[in-house]
């Protein structure tokens, strides 16, 4: 019998709403896909911490603090492909929305930034590390991210 696809799902900087596509995806394919995949990471269906070896890492969401660097530079090097899922992800929108504010509501905004122990901007994956793929949207639709998990079955 064929190997289980090692997948994690990693939400980062973002509303969580491709998750929620993710979720959305799986009502009607869980019988099915758990015949083909492990979730080796993925916070809304179990509590697992620690990052493990994976064959295709779904990330999702814009980075935005060092902590966030270093657990999406972890995920990098245990994942043979990284797909970023949704616009946040792929290019920053809309978590860097504040990137581009000016003058008092930058100042306001900034305040804000330090408190939370945020970076002074918001990046996307791309910038932090090697990104393989990509499922656009915001929030990706369920059909393009079942299209992209079923593209890695017989990869
Ligand atoms: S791309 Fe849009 S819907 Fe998806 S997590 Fe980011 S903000 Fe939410």
């Amino acid at each position: 019998m064929k190997r289980k696809l090692r997948v994690g799902v990693f939400s980062f900087t973002c509303c969580e709403g491709c998750c929620i596509s993710v979720i959305e995806s799986l009502n009607a394919r869980l019988f099915d896909w758990k015949k083909r995949i492990e979730f080796v990471n993925f916070r809304a269906l179990k509590k697992v911490k620690k990052i493990r070896k994976m064959d295709v890492a779904f990330v999702e969401g814009a980075i935005s603090t060092d902590d966030e660097v270093l657990r999406l530079q972890e995920i990098r090097a245990n994942a043979k492909i990284l797909v970023a899922l949704g616009s946040g992800a792929i290019n920053g929108w809309p978590s860097n929305l504040r990137n581009d504010f000016k003058g008092a509501k930058k100042k306001k905004v900034m305040e804000l930034v330090a408190g939370f122990g945020q970076n002074a901007k918001v990046v996307p994956v791309k910038e932090v590390v090697d990104v393989d793929d990509e499922v656009a949207g915001c929030p990706v639709s369920e059909d393009d991210f079942v299209k992209k998990m079923e593209s890695f079955f017989d990869a």
